[in-house]
């Protein structure tokens, strides 16, 4: 079971699975995903979609494995969506470990580089605990994180469910929605548009970006791992948020300008995985550097910008 399997990451997962021949039911219900990421799916006899908020009790039958990826997860979808992203970080985490302990299945949870917040230690280890305002606008997403990790750590202690928590940082790549606000969705569609690309403060916070193939090669190898311990999967290449501009810029062949935005409040100065635990435990490491994932999803975006004019 995926839950959020039709958002980005959950239904690139659910690919992964039916790939290695599991069968996969997708528990989600549209608030931020996607029915049009599982088309291809459609005629797939090994796949099932069930459309539910898993915020209220559900059942779908015995699981092996229940991957919990339901949340909305771009700070412009928490911030529309703020109680919900607390309610499926609480209420829908206890449900999913529900079904894990009953069916006794192993379960890995979709944790968040945000449970480090604005990070004074750089870069950012697993034992780092972090550095998150409680009450400011990002709370309800990183709050609702932390969160979800510790009912996932109480189900182990209590309930001896079979958990695992990855930390996933900055993910791009096809099926990313055009508008979510995150930084590489909006870069590209404003390049493709011939618009200006707008960079937040001075462009100097960093960020360090995993193309989606990278990210999900990690999940499976921790989904198969005994580590119940939090694992970074991320690229610990760092750049900062004008050089991403700039290559953007490169991939599109765009003439688009830069222009300067406010930053939003409580927006992390720095980010990037230390990834030394994967690498030992998993022998994962990214192989997709920024540009070449950015040349492998500009199809996508292309495609995407397409049909957002048509429609329009
Ligand atoms: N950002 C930007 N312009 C945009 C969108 C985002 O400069 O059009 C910045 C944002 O302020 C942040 C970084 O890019 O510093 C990454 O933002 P994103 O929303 O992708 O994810 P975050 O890492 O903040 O969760």
């Amino acid at each position: 079971m995926v839950t959020g399997g039709a958002g980005f990451l959950g239904s690139h997962l659910c690919d992964a699975l039916l790939a290695e021949g599991w069968s996969v039911v997708v528990v989600d219900n549209l608030l931020t995903g996607r029915r049009a990421n599982l088309v291809h799916l459609n005629n797939e006899p090994r796949f099932e979609f069930v459309e539910q908020d898993i915020c209220k009790s559900f059942e779908v039958g015995k699981v092996d494995y229940v991957f919990h990826f339901a949340s909305p997860a771009s700070p412009e979808d928490y911030h529309a969506h703020g109680i919900e992203t607390l309610q499926v970080g609480s209420l829908g985490t206890f449900h999913a470990l529900d079904i894990a302990r009953k069916y006794a299945a192993k379960f890995l949870v979709s944790s968040t580089s945000e449970c480090y917040g604005d990070p004074l230690e750089h870069p950012q280890k697993e034992t780092y605990w972090g550095h998150v305002n409680p009450i400011g606008p990002r709370s309800v997403y990183d709050e609702a994180k932390r969160f979800t990790e510790a009912v996932t750590m109480a189900y182990r202690r209590y309930h001896k469910v079979d958990t695992r928590i990855v930390r996933i940082f900055n993910t791009y790549g096809p099926r990313m929605q055009l508008n979510d606000g995150r930084v590489v969705p909006n870069f590209m569609k404003q390049a493709l548009r011939g618009e200006d690309l707008t960079v937040y403060g001075d462009g100097r916070q960093t960020r360090s970006f995993c193309y989606v193939s990278d990210e999900i090669d990690g999940f499976m190898r921790l989904a198969k791992a005994d580590e119940h311990l939090p694992v970074n999967i991320g690229n610990p290449n760092e750049f900062t948020i004008l050089d991403c501009a700039r290559m953007v810029l490169n991939v599109t062949g765009s003439k688009s300008r830069i222009c300067y935005k406010e930053l939003p409040k409580d927006d992390p100065k720095q980010r990037r995985p230390d990834i030394t635990k994967a690498r030992q435990l998993l022998g994962w490491q990214p192989k997709i550097d920024l540009e070449s994932g950015l040349r492998l999803s500009l199809d996508y975006f292309k495609k995407a910008v397409a049909e957002e004019t048509a429609v329009r």
